[in-house]
């Protein structure tokens, strides 16, 4: 165990390429919010270096990390993944309390980003677009809350294969998941009965900010879309969904509450996420 006569308590996330994070502000300005002795910093480690890194980590009296692009999938080796993230497949969050644990806070920020908008999920028809990273945790998250979904992807494939993850890996869990899957000509009469719509593709995302994952026609008065691209904040589907009339979420939310999961999970305090969202906003804005 390091030496702790410096009584700062030290975080960080750990990406390649890292310099973009928005998490330092998020959480600095957590930590400052609530008096608590901390900070929060951002490294770059290769891939080749994660083990040494965590580990690195955890020798010198981190409270805890984050991960980002491209560590999360690699990181499984090296923690040991609670559940939700072992199904998942990826790991965004690791805290040293005991062991060296691997938790994945991407869902239950797609979660908290609905709910504190006042959106449930359980019973709800929700349609996914993606089978990526993001779109396997917010699978696996909705789901087990009981979500009615049907994932759509570019690669049917891949949609294919999640929906079978989920299936397979939330039994194993005791729930009766309902999920189905397509490829995106299937979008349409999906869309018609759906009542939540979410972008889990890079679609739409700098330096593309023109592409839509979804032609404006096949929007409607009775969805509410929630994109979790957040460069830009407001999308070109947030912007078409407005103009039909539908209720809409933008990416930082989920941002925001998957650092507050974290948060919570290091520290056991509640997280301010109203000062995490004004920092997360300053930090985009001085970004762009
Ligand atoms: P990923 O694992 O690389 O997955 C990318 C997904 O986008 C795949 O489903 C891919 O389909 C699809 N896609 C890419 N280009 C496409 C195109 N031109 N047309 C149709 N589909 C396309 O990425 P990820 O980690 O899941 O991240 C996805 C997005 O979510 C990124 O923009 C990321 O910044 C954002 N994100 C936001 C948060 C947040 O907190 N708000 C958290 C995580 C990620 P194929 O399978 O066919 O390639």
């Amino acid at each position: 165990m390091a030496d702790t006569a410096n009584r700062i308590k030290t975080f960080a996330v750990l990406g390649d390429p890292i310099g973009h994070s928005i998490s330092p502000a998020m959480h600095n300005a957590a930590f400052e919010a609530l008096g608590m002795p901390c900070e929060y910093r951002a490294f770059r480690v290769r891939l080749s270096d994660l083990r040494d890194a965590i580990h690195g980590a955890r020798a010198l009296g981190f409270g805890g990390l984050n991960l980002t692009i491209p560590l999360k999938e690699e990181a499984l080796k090296y923690v040991d993944p609670d559940p939700i993230a072992a199904r998942i497949g990826a790991v965004n969050t690791i805290d040293f309390a005991s062991e060296i644990t691997g938790h994945n806070t991407d869902g239950i920020g797609a979660l908290r980003a609905l709910d504190s908008a006042g959106v449930d999920i359980a019973g709800r028809n929700i349609v996914i677009i993606g089978a990526g990273g993001a779109a396997r945790a917010i699978a696996f998250q909705f789901a087990y809350i009981g979500g009615m979904i049907v994932i759509a992807n570019r690669t049917q494939e891949r949609a294919d294969r999640l929906a079978r993850d989920v299936t397979i890996g939330l039994l194993e869990l005791e729930k009766r998941p309902v999920v189905r899957s397509i490829g995106l000509a299937g979008l349409a009469s999906e869309i018609a009965d759906a009542e939540i719509l979410i972008n889990a593709t890079s679609v739409g995302m700098h330096p593309h900010p023109d592409a839509t994952p979804v032609s404006s026609d096949l929007l409607h008065s009775g969805l509410t879309v929630f994109d979790i691209v957040y460069n830009p904040l407001r999308t070109k589907l947030l912007s078409d969904a407005e103009l039909r009339g539908a209720t809409v979420i933008d990416g930082v939310r989920m941002l925001v509450h998957q650092g507050a999961e974290a948060f919570r999970i290091w520290t056991g305090r509640e997280p301010p996420a109203d000062v995490m969202l004004e920092a997360a906003l300053r930090g985009l804005e001085n970004r762009s």
